[in-house]
C-alpha cells in the first residue's frame, strides 16, 4: 500500500509540506523573512520558497556551491525556487553558526527542515494513517535523508516504522535522530541496502528500479530516495511481518534534473531498448 503524500497539493507536497506545516499554519506576527541553507537542488529549498511565497516572507537561501551547468541551465527545484522569489547566496565558506543571533523578524530553518517544529505536521500524518488503517495490521516504511520524518512518524504512530539511510550511513542517521529526540525507545527500525549508494550519484540499478516501479505501479516516485528505499525493502523482506505501507514523500520536481543527468549518461536509452 502506498500513502500518496506526493498528491497533497500541487505546489506544496510530500514530507516537506508535513515538516513545514508548523510554519505554514502558525502565528508569526513579527516574521518578515526566512533563512535556510543546503544544496542548490534540494527539495526542501523549493518547498521553503513556496512557504515564503504563501506567507509573503522574503526567502534567503545559502548554498556553498552552484554548478555552472545549473546556473546556465536553470531547472527543477532551483528554477522553481528562483521563480518563487528566492534570494540565493552562494558562499563556499558558509557556516550556519554565523546565523545564530538573528533579529526577531527573521526565522532560521535548518537544512532539510530537520527541526523539532516538524513534529507538528508529521503528527497529522500519523493521525491520518491511524484513521485510515484502524484495526488493520501493517508496518510502515519510508526512506530517510535527515531522518526527521521517520523519527517523528514513529513517535506518533503505533504501527512499526522502518527506514533506510539515503544520506550517510546508519550511524549518521542514528545521530540525526539523537539530535531531535533523546528517547531511543521510539526510534524507527533502520534497515540497510547491501550496496552503499552515495546520495545524488547515478546508479544504473537505481534508475532501473525507478523505471520498474513506474511500469508496475503507474506511480512516479522520486529518483533520489525512493529507489534506495524500495531496494532496501526487497533486500530485507524477511524483516517485515505485516503488509507494508510505503510513504510516498513527493520530491518529483527534482526528478527533472536527475532524469536529464541519467539521459546524458546514456543509460536512459540503454534501459528502454531492453
Ligand atoms: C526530503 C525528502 C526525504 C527525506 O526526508 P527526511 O525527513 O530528511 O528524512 C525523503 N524523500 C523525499 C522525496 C524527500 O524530498
Amino acid at each position: 500500500m502506498i500513502k500518496r503524500d506526493d498528491l497533497l497539493n500541487r505546489d506544496f507536497s510530500g514530507n516537506k509540506a508535513r515538516k513545514l506545516y508548523h510554519f505554514l499554519k502558525g502565528d508569526f506576527p513579527s516574521v518578515k523573512r526566512v533563512i535556510s541553507h543546503g544544496s542548490s537542488q534540494s527539495n526542501a529549498m523549493y518547498s521553503l520558497s513556496v512557504l515564503a511565497k504563501m506567507r509573503n516572507w522574503e526567502f534567503i537561501y545559502y548554498t556553498k556551491h552552484l554548478s555552472s551547468y545549473l546556473k546556465n541551465n536553470p531547472q527543477g527545484n532551483y528554477k522553481a525556487a528562483l521563480q518563487n522569489g528566492m534570494k540565493l547566496i552562494v558562499d563556499e565558506h558558509f557556516e550556519k553558526e554565523r546565523l545564530r543571533d538573528l533579529p526577531q523578524d527573521t526565522l532560521f530553518i535548518d537544512e532539510g527542515a530537520a527541526v523539532k517544529e516538524a513534529k507538528e505536521g508529521i503528527k497529522l500524518l500519523a493521525r491520518e494513517i491511524e484513521d485510515q488503517y484502524r484495526g488493520e495490521e501493517l508496518e510502515v516504511f519510508l526512506p530517510s535523508g535527515t531522518g526527521t520524518t521517520a523519527l517523528y512518524l514513529q513517535k506518533y504512530l503505533d504501527f512499526r516504522v522502518y527506514t533506510t539511510p539515503c544520506v550517510g550511513d546508519r550511524s549518521y542517521l542514528f545521530k540525526q535522530f539523537a539530535k531531535l529526540e533523546s528517547d531511543k525507545s521510539s526510534y524507527p527500525v533502520i534497515i540497510d541496502t547491501k550496496r552503499k549508494y552515495h546520495f545524488g550519484k547515478l546508479y544504473k540499478e537505481l534508475y532501473e528500479m525507478w523505471l520498474e516501479l513506474k511500469a508496475s505501479t503507474k506511480i512516479e516516485f522520486d529518483l533520489l530516495y525512493d529507489p534506495v528505499g524500495w531496494i532496501a525493502i526487497f533486500e530485507n523482506l524477511e524483516r517485515f511481518t505485516k503488509p507494508i505501507l510505503y510513504i510516498h514523500q513527493g520530491g518529483l520536481l527534482g526528478n527533472e534534473t536527475m532524469i536529464k543527468r541519467y539521459q546524458r549518461r546514456g543509460w536512459h536509452e540503454d534501459i528502454r531498448e531492453r
